[in-house]
């Protein structure tokens, strides 16, 4: 295993119910108890179960480019 620490790369094993998850390239923070407003995602949604077709609300990156956030 040589993959970025942290790397989200479809692993959702990595994501739970509440895990939130920041895209690396606008550093927007994806949190599952608020949902996506601006995509219709509504709240308590974990970034697993978003559509495939989801991206960064903020500059489109697709979910490949977020990274999970550790607390
Ligand atoms: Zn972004």
């Amino acid at each position: 295993m040589n993959t970025f620490e942290g790397s989200y790369l479809g692993d959702n094993a990595k994501i739970g119910p509440t895990t939130k998850l920041e895209c690396k390239v606008c550093w927007y923070v994806y949190d599952p108890e608020t949902g996506d407003e601006e995509m219709n995602i509504a709240p308590g949604i974990p970034f697993s179960e978003l559509p495939d077709d989801w991206v960064c609300p903020l500059c489109g990156a697709a979910k490949d480019q977020f990274l999970v956030v550790r607390d």
